[in-house]
């Protein structure tokens, strides 16, 4: 049923999606238009209220909100600018209120938005579906694909459809939801308490020209969107089971991942899960012919016992240091993929709903060009050529290996539990050296010291697990815990055999010159140059403009200590952040948090420590992340983890070692 759904949610954007073709969809909508449904509705004075709601027929609601109905009426035909009257205004449908948060100054400005708020009295969710933040997070995440799926329907063949281009024809009128994926992350786009069920929707308000459209206006906001509310948004049209089986499905992944460190493991991967994505470009579980069910080896086998589900089994990735090891295109990849995602809990039909890792484990990459700032990165690369300091690193152009030096040590000092690798995005002279390179370049020519001479280090020191795939690199036999073997889609425990092979021919893995050394607390300042302009904006997943909508005119200068790096040779490049390397970076909800979140940092003159700064944006609710973002029905929250990530890669941040360092 899932797979379905999911790939009709996947693709619409805010109302392209057309009906999933799931029976309760239907249902729920002839339910919500001629009344009735299932019984069983949670008894009470409201009763009579929701009962209201749903009987509501064709063209009745512009009778429920005569004001609201009127205004829109009389706009009809006057200039765009007259829709800003709207701005603030709420009004009461009986049942739930419609709130203007703010409004777009003509058809081609970013959209409006706006408010749904239905009162718990009318909405009538059982406490038990938000009694936690895991379960209100579940249920958000539940809501808000039903408002995007009602809307889909709603829309489909409405005005905002008719594919006409051009200056007169008309623009506008369609509502619109964050969309959320399969992760299920705390969102702003739907929120569900005690107060009842908040949803956040954008909208172009509809125009002609500069001319405004009252009719449009009242069919979306007088007819699509009090539909939307009876579909989608009372307990008495949503499938209860369904809804509650996400609730339980996420309830259970964080439970589990909760038993994880106390079994002293990594990551759990479940039998029976579905690794695989449909495509390389899609987060949708792969359905073909021939798709292999995850199996764990007997020797790796555990069990837990779930709240919801009861008893589950699956592979235990112990802490420690791990290889997957086989043959190209042998599913090593995606293994590896689904435990990053890992971190994040998943929807029910996503095929790694039983996929659960260690909330702080960081995947890390090579990624060349990327900025460094004042790391330590002795660790691994010491006698740069021409001295080059790699105490406190700082470069605008980093290589495949310092890059990699520069994220592991980042990732530690915002105390990531494990580090996972690809050797497909690694650099190689980062992760070996082997014999005869030694003996070809001697050590004193050598600034690297190689990932395998340090990664037992990592965990016997430090406490850090490695989770490395691993095709070619055959030194790392000499220094892993547990090797797990696929092959045509299949894992086997190979550990035994590796450890023979590495015993009968050594590999000469050279031991460290030094002692790794500690990670230290650096503190932060973010050029204030960010403050004063409009808040960074993410135009995708991928990248924040940092100086959105506007020329540079003063490029921030480097600071003192810092290495002049960065635009001097483009001085019409407008910087941007290039987040493209945060593989655990899932939405790009996400990362307009993070862009909020540099923009606060950067109007705050205190000097923090990275996970000062971090604490402190953690425990900011997502509404409170910047001025701004009370209104913003579009964040969801980042792991502490990746907005550092974020930060060190911010050309021309200040980022400095403790003094006595
Ligand atoms: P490797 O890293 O070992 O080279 P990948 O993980 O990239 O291999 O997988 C190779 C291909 O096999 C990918 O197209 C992937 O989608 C597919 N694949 C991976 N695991 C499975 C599986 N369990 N069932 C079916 N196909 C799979
Ligand atoms: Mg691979």
């Amino acid at each position: 049923m899932i797979p379905e759904r999911t790939q009709q949610r996947s693709y619409g954007n805010g109302g392209g999606g057309r009906g999933g073709g799931r029976g309760g969809g239907r249902g729920a909508y002839y339910k919500a238009l001629y009344g009735g449904g299932r019984g069983g509705r949670h008894g009470g004075p409201a009763d009579g209220d929701g009962s209201r709601l749903s009987a509501a027929a064709d063209g009745a609601w512009a009778g429920r909100q005569p004001e609201l109905s009127g205004l829109l009426q009389s706009l009809d035909g006057k200039q765009y600018g007259l829709y800003k009257q709207l701005t603030g205004r709420r009004f009461d449908f009986g049942g739930f209120a419609l709130v203007f948060d703010r409004i777009q100054s003509d058809a081609y400005a970013p959209p409006s938005k706006m408010r749904v708020c239905v009162a718990q009295h009318a909405a009538q969710y059982p406490r038990e579906y938000y009694s936690t933040k895991v379960r209100a997070v579940a249920s958000a995440h539940y809501l808000s694909q039903q408002v995007h799926r009602a809307l889909g329907q709603l829309q489909s063949d409405g005005p905002a459809r008719t594919g006409a281009t051009g200056w007169q024809s008309p623009k506008g009128g369609a509502l619109a939801i964050d969309f959320p994926g399969q992760e299920v992350l705390e969102r702003t786009s739907v929120t569900v308490s005690d107060a009842g069920v908040e949803v956040r929707l954008t909208a172009g308000l509809p125009a002609s020209g500069r001319t405004i459209l009252g009719g449009r206006a009242q069919r979306m906001l007088l007819d699509v969107l009090p539909r939307m509310v009876e579909q989608a948004l009372l307990f008495s049209s949503v499938d209860r089971d369904e809804m509650m089986g996400v609730v339980h499905c996420v309830e259970d992944q964080e439970h589990l991942r909760g038993l994880l460190a106390p079994n002293n493991l990594l990551a759990f991967v479940g039998n029976g899960a579905v690794l695989p994505r449909s495509s390389g470009v899609s987060n949708l579980p792969l359905t073909a012919e021939g798709t292999v069910p995850f199996q764990s080896p007997e020797s790796m086998r555990v069990s837990f016992e779930l709240p919801n589900r009861g008893r589950v089994e699956g592979m235990g990735i112990p802490r420690g240091v791990t290889l997957v090891c086989g043959g190209g295109f042998n599913g090593k990849s995606t293994l590896l993929q689904a435990i990053e995602r890992g971190v994040y809990n998943h929807v029910p039909g996503d095929g790694r709903e039983l996929v659960v890792t260690d909330a702080a484990a960081v995947k890390i990459k090579a990624e060349e060009g990327r900025s460094v700032c004042n790391t330590d990165i002795r660790a691994f690369i010491n006698n740069l050529p021409f001295g080059k300091d790699t105490g406190r690193f700082c470069t605008a152009d980093a290589s495949g290996s310092t890059s990699m030096a520069a994220s592991i040590q980042e990732a530690i000092e915002v105390k990531a539990s494990a580090l996972l690798f690809d050797e497909d995005t690694c650099a190689t002279n980062f992760l070996v050296r082997d014999r005869r390179m030694q003996q070809l370049v001697p050590p004193e020519d050598e600034p690297i010291t190689p990932l395998v001479s340090r990664v037992r280090e990592l965990w016997e020191d430090m406490g850090i697990s490695s989770v490395l795939v691993i095709g070619g690199c055959g030194d790392y036999l000499d220094v892993a815990d547990v090797v797990v073997g696929m092959h045509r889609y299949a894992a086997s425990d190979i550990t035994a055999r590796a450890k023979d092979i590495a015993h009968a021919t050594p590999a000469a893995v050279a031991k460290a010159a030094t002692a790794y050394g500690p990670v230290l607390d650096r503190t932060v300042s973010i050029p204030r140059e960010l403050a004063a302009h409009k808040p960074p904006r993410a135009k995708t997943r991928w990248t924040i403009s940092l100086f959105p909508g506007g020329s540079l005119e003063a490029p921030p200068q480097p600071a003192p200590g810092a290495e002049a790096h960065g635009m001097a040779d483009e001085p019409d490049a407008l910087p941007e952040l290039d987040l493209s390397a945060l593989d655990q970076l899932v939405s790009a909800s996400q990362t307009r948090s993070i862009a909020h979140i540099i923009h606060a940092a950067a109007q705050d003159p205190r000097c923090k420590t990275m996970r000062e700064l971090l604490a402190e944006a953690g425990a900011r609710p997502l509404d409170r992340l910047c001025s701004e973002s009370s209104v913003a029905g579009d964040l969801a929250r980042p792991r502490p983890i990746e907005v550092a990530l974020a930060i060190n890669r911010l050309r021309h941040v200040d980022i400095r070692a403790p003094k006595q360092h």
